[in-house]
């Protein structure tokens, strides 16, 4: 196996990740409803062949990272995996709002929750029966790229990280690389459980992650999360 690659798809709001080398990528996470054209569009530029793409680690089943999900994963015809606590909401097309992590982000879903037709009309997805279903870790050398599936639950219960034999971590919003609602560096503005986002940053320090490439905003070292992790506390 060739060293692994990482390439950014940026698809509105949202990072997608290929991870991988030449005719064997994972695909981690899928955009927003309506992003599939801009994601192939994308792909053809990075000369990758929808074909190419092995399989689709779905980072958390929230509509940002699901919404093109069953578009994407139709025309590339690979498996997707999903972690067990999240496998029926992305079977059920269910919409799950996490809590606020501040006080901007705590309001704006307390107004979500009293407005549920217009959070369907926004956040709706279409259902993916998942093939992969992963409990607690999932080796990805089977696919080709040397790289391996971790739970890292705390943004959500199911959340999972790709994390590659060089260290380059696919995190889906365990940490943000940019500060919406002025939530503090690095930390989620939703969350379910902020003490176990501290706890899995250690983790992804201390299991080899040098670069953390987030869900929404820019990479940045690894080195930076454990003391995020203690001011955030
Ligand atoms: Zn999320
Ligand atoms: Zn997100």
């Amino acid at each position: 196996m060739t060293p692994t690659d990482v390439q950014r798809i940026r698809l509105g709001i949202t990072n997608c990740y290929l991870m991988g080398g030449p005719h064997r990528w994972i695909l981690v996470d899928a955009g927003a409803r309506g992003c599939h054209d801009t994601f192939f569009r994308k792909l053809g530029r990075l000369a990758i062949e929808p074909g190419d793409i092995r399989l689709i680690v779905v980072t958390h089943v929230h509509f940002d990272h699901v919404g093109s999900l069953a578009a994407i994963r139709q025309r590339c015809g690979c498996p997707v995996a999903v972690h067990v606590a999240e496998a029926s909401m992305l079977k059920e097309g269910r919409i799950v709002l996490p809590p606020g992590t501040g006080p901007f982000s705590r309001r704006l879903i307390a107004l979500g929750r009293r407005h549920p037709r217009i959070v369907e009309r926004l956040y709706r997805f279409d259902p993916v029966v998942p093939e992969i279903i992963v409990e607690h870790d999932l080796d990805l050398g089977g696919f080709g790229v040397e790289a391996r599936v971790l739970h890292t639950p705390g943004h959500s219960a199911g959340s999972l990280t790709v994390l590659t034999a060089s260290g380059h971590a696919a995190v889906g919003d365990l940490a943000f690389g940019c500060r919406p609602f002025g939530a503090n560096r690095h930390m989620p503005p939703f969350a379910d459980s902020l003490e176990a986002i501290g706890e899995q940053w250690l983790r992804l320090a201390a299991a080899g992650a040098r670069w953390i490439h987030p869900g929404h905003g820019w990479a940045f070292p690894a080195g930076r999360l454990p003391g995020a992790a203690v001011k955030n506390g």
